[in-house]
């Protein structure tokens, strides 16, 4: 059996005839040309759910999407803070703690990044381009496709996970983001930084898979199949968590 990876998804409410659940296809696509079995995660509203979740699960990959609530650690909203969504902030915050006492496989990506951080302790910036002296402008205009690349990180660590996957030195990525991580927290090193210092990957220190990015793979494997490199090492984590789990379980 194919490594059962959950993908959060958001809730859109934008629709004309009711909420929906979403995400962008391009995580799903990822997943299972890395090997995996994608499998849905939507918003879910209590402790019991969360925990059966994460015990259904082989890894977890919480996706991109809107700002967490600065609530959440300890800010109040400042200008420049775009839309939250509480009831998703909960919920993955669940899932992230919930999976890390069991040693699941977890990558976030983007807002998935940002609430890695703060689920474990860290803080955003809430806005990079008002918080941020010199940032770069990691958010192109409206319209940009995901798979245009906009500036280099430096993959500090060649022993890190990340750079064991897409190699060590500078890389270009896209950037679709207006937040990142201000405070890092307790038990994450940076694995990759822009020219502007910001955190653009990290890693638990822990013997556990968590990999956190801030910019977009997903959206590039189609046009440079070297990003799936990531997806791969997610599964692979996944497989290996699965292969334990059963042991244990026999
Ligand atoms: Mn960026």
């Amino acid at each position: 059996m194919r490594a059962r990876i959950g993908i959060t998804t958001f809730i859109d409410d934008t629709r004309p005839r009711g909420r929906y659940e979403a995400l962008n296809e391009s995580y799903i696509r990822s997943v299972a040309a890395a090997g995996g079995l994608p499998l849905l995660v939507p918003v879910l509203e209590d402790k019991a759910a969360i925990e059966d979740c994460i015990a259904s699960l082989d890894g977890l990959l919480l996706s991109g999407g809107n700002d967490v609530l600065p609530l959440r650690y300890g800010e109040e909203p400042l200008t420049g803070l775009g839309l939250s969504c509480a009831a998703r902030d909960e919920s993955e915050i669940g899932l992230v703690l919930a999976a890390r006492e069991r040693g699941l496989p977890l990558l976030g990506i983007c807002r998935g990044h940002q609430l890695i951080n703060v689920a474990l302790g860290g803080s955003l910036y809430q806005d990079l381009p008002r918080q941020l002296p010199g940032a770069l402008d990691h958010s192109p205009p409206e319209g940009q496709m995901m798979d245009e690349l906009r500036h280099t990180i430096e993959l500090g660590d060649a022993d890190s996970r990340l750079a064991r996957a897409l190699g060590s030195g500078k890389i270009a990525v896209n950037s679709f983001h207006h937040q990142g991580v201000k405070r890092l927290a307790p038990g994450l090193a940076a694995t990759a930084t822009a020219q502007d210092g910001l955190v653009e990957a990290f890693e638990g220190e822990g013997g556990a898979f968590l990999m956190g990015l801030q910019f977009h793979p997903e959206a590039l494997t189609a046009r440079y199949p070297a990003f799936l490199a990531v997806f791969r090492a997610l599964v692979e984590a996944a497989e290996a968590y699965r292969r334990g789990s059963v042991t244990k379980l026999i």
